[in-house]
């Protein structure tokens, strides 16, 4: 077993426990609950003179490396404080432990993962801090929305035919970047014209490198093509000219079109935001749901029926002969989660003809790509109307925040819990407390005794024994009276964190109505394990409630 401490004191403020404080009293707290857990599975970790806004502390960041390598069973702090300065910071940290397996005990708030309160707690912390996460989000594209209506290029790599002429500063998330005019470069456009010419009619990224090699043609950064480099150029939104076709494509894919329909009127080139995920992975694709598509100032080089088609084929060409950016569909909210009985994920297929739900979504169905592929061999389980299925698995993941759900019950009974135990915790201190004031007064009894009786012998020492002993049961009463005490403080501070966490909890459902498609998916695999259907029923399987 191996039981890490944490500790944190700011020499700044010079405010709080001092650490060898807070390590002792984890260390208590763990020889008192941890079974088997002995001095020498205890390693410390300290930092001095950080504030807990700084992730960076060093002991800090060392020991997050040796638990994220698997080397920690428990983690142990004196206050939630000392870890992380929000209840986001502490809800990703504890969300990592929980996924390592370390079981994560914060003294003084009683935070104890390897409780089913403290899971309850876990669990709802974790959805806060998601809800967090999407919050920011949001405005950072409710940021790039406003700025892709006034067609503004962002910078980044200038598309090859174009060159980027800056314009103003204008906020992006709160930092002043520089927005960018695209501006043809004659020379360079040709190429791209060649590009996309070439591919339609010979449909060979091998055929359009070759040609560039030969001819000594390279990359707008000056090296040499290569297929990707092509296909990337074959597949920026940024030559689509801005008409009803490629409205209508970048609209079937799922972006975020920032226009009027009636805007899409040929005159001007498309530009897309949020292609890749920002900042700390600059290469990894996002969804086409993710992307804002919006009408640029700069022309367009190609119609959207040639940039259509030109995907399509890219599509059908693909190497791996995988749906290359295939338009998903954009409404199912299971896919990735829910499995056949027999095993493999059930795919989201679209009703052939155009039918939609009430609420005016397409309708479709969820199949097993087992089946399809053996024919019904293998898997004969029969399909499920899937706007049905995700609006009841909603329903019941939503069922969780209400009033009278398992887990609000659990945490409920927490509180109730917390306030009984406080009660019996007081009665049995005035018990206590009780035993020893009659302790005191029969040590009174005894001394006055002693005094009337002259001093004999054997008599007075007799006397003495039974004082000493009188005094050590006063003080071994005295000790559990102050444990008692403790332990009613530390269970009332549970009792009122989730008493805190209710109304946050009842405002849930609304939150949850109100994210996008691929929130709410991005949510729900978050809390669904998976889901199996086994042809008659869809069975849910709750992460973390096995
Ligand atoms: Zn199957």
């Amino acid at each position: 077993m191996v039981i890490f401490i944490y500790s944190r004191k700011s020499k700044w403020t010079g405010r709080g426990e001092s650490v060898e404080n807070q390590i002792a009293m984890c260390r208590d707290y763990i020889q008192r609950n941890i079974d088997g857990a002995g001095e020498s599975d205890i390693i410390e970790y300290e930092d001095e003179g950080y504030s807990g806004k700084n992730t960076n502390r060093p002991r800090f960041q060392e020991m997050m490396q040796e638990i994220r390598n698997g080397g920690c069973n428990y983690l142990v702090c004196y206050k939630l404080d000392r870890l992380g300065r929000n209840l986001a910071d502490l809800a990703n940290l504890v969300e990592t432990l929980n996924k390592l397996n370390v079981s994560f005990i914060s003294i003084k708030e009683q935070f104890d993962t390897s409780t089913p309160i403290g899971k309850a707690m876990l669990y709802f912390a974790g959805v806060l801090a998601q809800m967090e996460r999407e919050q920011i989000a949001e405005r950072v594209r409710d940021n790039m929305v406003m700025l892709a209506r006034k067609g503004r290029w962002l910078g980044g790599n200038t598309p090859l035919g174009f060159t980027a002429e800056s314009e103003e500063r204008v906020s992006v998330n709160g930092k002043s970047k520089k927005s960018f005019c695209l501006a043809v470069d004659e020379t360079e456009l040709q190429t791209v014209r060649f590009i996309f010419k070439e591919y339609l009619e010979k449909q060979s990224l091998m055929g359009i490198v070759k040609y560039f090699l030969s001819h000594g043609i390279r990359t707008k950064r000056g090296n040499e093509y290569t297929t990707t480099a092509v296909r990337d150029i074959l597949a920026n939104p940024v030559y689509c000219t801005a008409d009803q076709e490629g409205y209508q494509y970048f609209w079937d894919l799922g972006c975020q079109v920032c226009m009027e329909q009636e805007e899409a009127d040929g005159t001007c080139g498309l530009i897309a935001y949020a292609k890749t995920s920002s900042a700390r992975y600059k290469n990894k694709s996002n969804s086409p749901e993710k992307w804002i598509v919006a009408r640029g100032r700069h022309p367009g080089v190609i119609s959207g029926q040639d940039f259509s088609k030109t995907q399509n084929l890219l599509a059908e060409n693909s190497p791996k002969g995988e749906g290359w950016r295939k338009p998903q569909n954009p409404v199912a909210l299971l896919s990735g989660i829910l499995q056949c009985s027999c095993g493999h994920l059930m795919r989201p297929k679209n009703y052939s003809s155009k039918q939609v739900t009430e609420a005016g979504e397409r309708k479709f169905s969820y199949l097993c790509p087992y089946k399809a592929m053996t024919h019904g061999e293998k898997c004969a389980m029969p399909n499920i109307q899937g706007n049905t299925l995700d609006s009841l698995v909603c329903r019941e993941v939503l069922r969780y925040t209400e009033e009278n759900s398992s887990i609000c019950r659990i945490l409920k009974k927490g509180i109730g819990q917390a306030k009984e135990t406080k009660g019996s915790k007081a009665t049995a201190e005035s018990f206590l407390v009780q035993e020893i004031q009659n302790r005191k007064k029969e040590m009174q009894n005894l001394v006055s005794v002693l005094a009337k009786s002259g001093g004999e012998g054997a008599f007075v020492r007799q006397i003495g024994q039974e004082i000493q002993n009188l005094d050590k049961e006063c003080a071994l009463l005295e000790q559990e009276r102050a444990k008692l005490r403790e332990e009613g403080e530390s269970i009332q501070g549970s009792g009122q964190q989730a008493e805190l966490l209710f109304p946050q909890i009842s405002s849930f459902c609304n939150l949850f109505n109100a994210l996008t498609v691929s929130e709410q998916r991005e949510y729900l695999r978050m809390v669904l394990d998976k889901v199996v259907w086994d042809g008659e029923a869809a069975h849910m399987f709750i992460n973390g409630c096995h």
